[in-house]
């Protein structure tokens, strides 16, 4: 659409999209709004819009991704989550144990993180564990927690949905629903969290490429939830001295063919402490919209990733880092401008 479009323009389009009986999907943006269309099986004449009042151009999308891509909207997205943005002028952290283990551990945490100034909080509830005999989280007991760490501290809630059957709960609860590496390809799970409410962060596949991520994005998106951010965590490869291969070369990658906010996870990226934040200053280098970290204040008794969760210390000094890196950066962006 035009910069200057009126709502009723959009509307129209939107109904015109519709009554040829295909989905149309309109994207706010920060100077213009973009209206993807879905359900085509073939090229649409763009006749069909061009002639409508406040449309700039119809853009045939060639790519295997529309409303993912930036053929269809060139502004980059913003995900809002309460008073924090994902993918503006800020780079966001999301910090917190691996699982909430308990009342106590995931309130001391909690404080940690709050008095740090970061606004996002994480923690499993339901956890995808590659035994069946290791700690599976607490469920919706878990959930309760994180419901009180946000009434609590104001902190936003970040946790996984494992499964379309636990999908009304998380929902209920969590301010940001995570998809992780191992569900990026349950198709059905995608479809659900893209008819949900809350904002979703997918994780990439240990195995995916970067069209595999995007196209992951894509089939939410194409169920009407706009707000994905998505998370490198790192890829399997043959080096064995990292838990994963952290791909930092998909930042760049992601920032030149889409608009979503792409943050980094160097926390399971990389599955050692003494790694996370040599990893974590390079992801803010690499452009990244922010990172996330386990952070423990006793990992050795954490039930789940101990050996690659922060110390307190640590998680301070990251954040400090954070921030600086991304000012040096900033500025130098400035002075080329
Ligand atoms: C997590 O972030 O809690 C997690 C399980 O990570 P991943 O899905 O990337 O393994
Ligand atoms: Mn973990």
């Amino acid at each position: 659409m035009k910069p200057d479009a009126t709502e009723a323009q959009v509307e129209e389009v939107l109904d015109v999209i519709r009554s040829l009986g295909f989905k149309p999907h309109p994207m706010p943006g920060a100077t213009r709004t973009a209206i993807g269309v879905t359900g085509n099986q073939g090229a649409i004449d763009p006749a069909h819009f061009e002639m409508l009042a406040g449309v700039s151009e119809a853009i045939r999308v060639s790519k295997p991704y529309k409303l993912v891509g930036r053929d269809l909207k060139h502004d980059d997205t913003v995900v809002h989550v309460g008073d924090a943005e994902v993918g503006g002028l800020e780079p966001v952290i999301i910090a917190g144990p691996c699982a909430v283990e308990s009342y106590e551990q995931t309130m001391s945490i909690a404080e940690l993180v709050a008095s740090t100034g970061v606004k996002l909080f994480r923690g499993g509830a339901f956890k995808p564990r590659t035994s069946p005999y290791s700690f599976q989280g607490l469920g919706e007991e878990g959930l309760k927690i994180l419901r009180d760490v946000r009434e609590r501290f104001g902190l936003r809630i970040v946790t996984e949905v494992l499964d379309t059957e636990t999908a009304d709960l998380v929902e209920e609860y969590a301010d940001v629903m995570q998809i992780g590496a191992r569900n990026m390809q349950n198709f059905s799970l995608l479809r659900r969290v893209g008819q949900a409410r809350k904002p979703v962060m997918l994780k990439r596949g240990m195995s995916a490429t970067l069209d595999e991520l995007l196209l992951a994005a894509e089939y939410i998106m194409a169920e009407g939830n706009y707000n994905v951010i998505l998370c490198e965590r790192g890829v399997r490869t043959f080096a064995d001295h990292t838990r994963n291969t952290l791909d930092l070369s998909i930042v760049p990658a992601v920032q030149h063919r889409s608009h979503l906010p792409i943050i980094v996870d160097p926390s399971h990226g990389t599955g050692k402490r003494h790694k996370v934040i040599p990893l974590g200053r390079a992801a803010i280098a690499a452009g990244a919209d922010g990172i996330m970290v386990e952070v423990h204040d006793h990992p050795e008794h954490a039930l789940s990733d101990g050996p690659q969760a922060l110390l307190p210390d640590m998680f301070r000094q990251l954040v400090n880092e954070v921030k600086a890196i991304h000012e040096v950066i900033a500025e130098a962006n400035a002075t080329l401008l």
